[in-house]
């Protein structure tokens, strides 16, 4: 008798139902320590660039540094050059010119550099009870009570009548004060307690404390308020006049850290969507003379919806391939139609402590590899491009094909609420669009957690769809 049993409904299994993805243990010693290494640059990146000026600012020295310089419209470049278009300070264009060009299309890995913060209100600042605080509008899909009660640095630019354009950066550093919004003691929160969380924390009471002690005088009011004018007047030039023009952010002072006992995670602020846009930066700057032009775009405004002119709905990215198609003969439109696109955006990992709130068949799992997401939205695919089934196919392959760790995943269960990314407006330009990202724990919270090997898988995929 054969010694080798035969095991017919096994085989039909194995043939027929969806096949088991490598995982982490399928990764060599040496891919894994190639993920480490990648996150030692990207924790650099993630700890300098909190608001997305801050991420423009480090992502042009990354590029000069690797030979990219600014666009020339009407320039005929060559095979292998490198451009950048710098869209007002927030956003960032790099193409590395492919040897066909346009012609056939152009390969976009697009990631906001937005994360949700804090923003200062036009005149933000005001004298109450012996203390200066300033009044504050939050930017993007923040829970108010994650911010308050812990270290603040306060990011942006103040523009003066005179024309110049003061940088701020106060805060990051532990050698200098940081700014703080106060938290209502337990002892007085029976009535706070009460309430819904969605009224327990309201938007106008996220006032951060930036002054305690009065300018040295008697007799006078707002002694406090003038003192901390008179602190930021020596320091940066400026009065109060000077905030009603200007975009300053509240954003954590928290460092990247590795997370667990393994330091298989990185905790850090504003991993959505710095986690993608890194990786992104990374393999425009990696790829050497591509067939096809590829082009990174790091966009700002995605969490807000990705209106005005340095997010995704504005026309730059359109125009850029125009001048790019124009100096090449090729018709615009017709370049921009036969583009493809990752819409690099990060996903909620399954968390098994909120298991409910997901459907683990069709969730991503951190350190699994980077997500697809087919479509996003909410209440029955509402607001989202939902890639075909042809361009998955595609991306499915190229990601095979490059032995690139990848999974599905929805964001959370069928109606339970949902979210939107920068994959529409981009599908709207006639482009094919698939979400293609790092898994997120703790998604827009101070701490964002994702896994080392999903950010590097990110940075493969993105560089293989410029190899493509
Ligand atoms: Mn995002
Ligand atoms: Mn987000």
């Amino acid at each position: 008798m054969d010694m080798k049993e035969t095991n017919p409904v096994k085989e039909l299994k194995e043939k027929l139902f969806i096949s088991s993805k490598p995982g982490f243990q399928e990764l060599t010693a040496e891919e894994v320590a190639k993920a480490d290494e990648f996150c030692e640059g990207y924790k650099q990146f993630l700890d300098y660039s909190r608001t997305e000026r801050d991420a423009v600012k480090y992502s042009i020295e990354i590029a000069e540094a690797e030979g990219f310089t600014e666009f020339v419209p009407d320039k005929v470049y060559q095979p292998g050059d490198r451009v950048y278009v710098n869209n007002r300070n927030k956003a960032l264009m790099l193409a590395v010119i492919g040897k066909k060009g346009v012609s056939e299309g152009v390969n976009l890995s697009i990631a906001h550099i937005d994360s949700p913060r804090i923003d200062l209100k036009p005149n933000p600042l005001y004298e109450a009870n012996g203390l200066a605080l300033f009044k504050t509008h939050y930017y993007g899909g923040i829970r108010k009570y994650q911010w308050l009660a812990m270290p603040l640095a306060l990011h942006g630019v103040v523009a003066k009548t005179d024309g110049t354009v003061v940088d701020i950066r106060f805060g990051d550093d532990e050698s200098e004060p940081c700014l703080c919004i106060t938290d209502l003691l337990p002892h007085l929160a029976q009535e706070q307690a009460e309430k819904p969380l969605r009224k327990a924390f309201n938007g106008e009471d996220l006032n951060v404390i930036v002054g305690s002690r009065p300018y040295d005088a008697e007799d006078e009011g707002e002694l406090v308020k003038l003192n901390v004018l008179s602190i930021l007047n020596k320091k940066y030039g400026i009065t109060e006049n000077d905030f009603l023009s200007a975009e300053l952010c509240l954003v954590p002072t928290y460092k990247t850290r590795d997370v667990g006992f393994d330091g298989g995670l990185m905790g850090g602020y504003g991993h959505d969507d710095k986690c993608c846009a890194y990786p992104a930066l990374m393999a425009a700057v990696d790829t050497k003379i591509p067939e096809r032009t590829a082009i990174t775009v790091l966009c700002d405004k995605e969490e807000t919806g990705s209106d005005g002119n340095t997010g995704m709905q504005s026309d730059y990215l359109r125009y850029f391939i125009y001048d790019l198609a124009k100096a090449e003969g090729v018709d615009g439109w017709r370049a921009i139609s036969k583009s493809r696109c990752l819409s690099a955006d990060v996903n909620a990992a399954f968390d098994p402590t909120y298991a409910s709130c997901f459907e683990a068949k069709n969730s991503s799992f951190a350190g699994e590899g980077v997500v697809i997401s087919k479509y996003t939205g909410h209440g029955g695919k509402g607001g989202t491009s939902d890639a075909s089934a042809e361009f998955m196919g595609e991306i499915r392959t190229m990601l095979e094909e490059n032995n690139i760790l990848w999974q599905v995943g929805e964001l959370g269960r069928v109606d339970l609420g949902g979210g939107g990314t920068i994959a529409k407006y981009v599908a709207n330009m006639n482009v094919d669009v698939v979400d293609l990202g790092v898994p997120v724990l703790s998604m827009h919270a101070p701490f964002e957690l994702i896994s080392k090997i999903d950010i590097y898988m990110a940075y493969r995929a993105f560089y293989a769809l410029f190899q493509g």
